[in-house]
């Protein structure tokens, strides 16, 4: 299920005194198995550009491909797109609304007459790849969930309709570090093992940058940089100056570089800045 986009704009309220550009010229190609890091400060256009890749929106001028076809072309079925593209929202959990985690879980696939012993299979697999236990939580009403648990049964309900690719719109904001953690690891194995491509959308460094393949990095609704993460932070100026941070350790290292000390520039955990660092006491001394 391969994704190309092809020179997408995007106007909200186009013609109105609220116009806004919210996507200008954007062009990105994403494959099979990618797991992929959206980062951008907040309003750079993230949102807008993951609801074109379901056929959400629709851009205003550009095209968007999935799998070779051109879903922006008239009679292309949506229905198939999204079921293949699995969109779990910000805050996904504001929208659960069956009385049983179960019948949540399970309302995709009931949607698409599927028999109820497939759909048993798909809500216990799907609940328990989130991380939760499927006998013991499936009978439960959404609401005597914490927070983290409801959000992952919406991602579950997404999982439950077997996309080929899952994008996640900020999948661990409010989240506290334990709990975002876990979402984070457990979006790395259905990738890793499931073979299904991830895109996550974040502002945050911190979280994608240790998971990701590749980041695509947003500002004022444009692409301004897409490379492996090590790559990516070699550019921590660029960053700066468009409202990201990268992480401390590289940051550190670059100051180090700015005393004239000749360190690596593209260091992203502390384990490689020690080796870095030991490796040139030794020729030092
Ligand atoms: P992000 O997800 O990166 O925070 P968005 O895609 O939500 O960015 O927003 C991109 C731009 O589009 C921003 O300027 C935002 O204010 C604007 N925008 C987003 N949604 C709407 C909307 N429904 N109506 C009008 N403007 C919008
Ligand atoms: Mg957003």
């Amino acid at each position: 299920m391969p994704i190309k986009v092809e020179d997408v704009s995007y106007i909200y309220g186009k013609n109105t005194p609220f116009e806004t550009k919210a996507l200008n010229n954007v062009s990105l190609e994403i494959d099979d198995g990618e797991f992929i890091g959206l980062i951008g400060h907040t309003g750079s256009g993230k949102s807008t550009l993951i609801q074109h890749l379901n056929g959400l929106l629709k851009p205003t001028s550009g095209k968007i491909f999935v799998d070779g076809i051109d879903i922006t072309e008239h009679g292309v079925s949506l229905k198939e797109v999204r079921k293949k593209i699995g969109l779990v929202f910000q805050y996904p959990e504001h929208q659960l609304f069956e009385e049983t985690v179960y019948k949540d879980v399970a309302f995709g696939p009931i949607n698409l007459g599927i028999n109820s012993e497939e759909i048993d299979e798909r809500v216990r697999w799907a609940l328990t790849e989130v991380g939760l236990d499927y006998e013991s939580i499936k009978d439960m009403s959404p609401f005597e969930l914490s927070g983290g648990q409801r959000r992952r049964v919406a991602i579950a309900g997404v999982l439950s309709m077997l996309p080929k690719v899952l994008i996640l719109d900020e999948p661990t904001a409010g989240l506290d570090p334990g709990g975002r953690d876990d979402i984070l690891r457990e979006m790395k194995k259905l990738n890793s093992e499931n073979g299904i491509t991830v895109i996550l959308v974040s502002h945050s460094m911190e979280d994608v940058a240790r998971l990701a393949d590749r980041l695509i990095v947003m500002n004022k609704g444009e692409i301004v940089l897409t490379d492996t993460p090590r790559e990516v932070f070699k550019e921590s100026k660029l960053l700066m100056s468009i409202g990201l941070g990268v992480p401390q350790i590289t940051l550190l290292f670059e100051k180090l570089r700015e005393k004239g000390w000749n360190v690596r520039s593209d260091v992203l955990t502390v384990e490689e800045a020690r080796d870095d660092i030991l490796k040139r006491v030794r020729i030092d001394a």
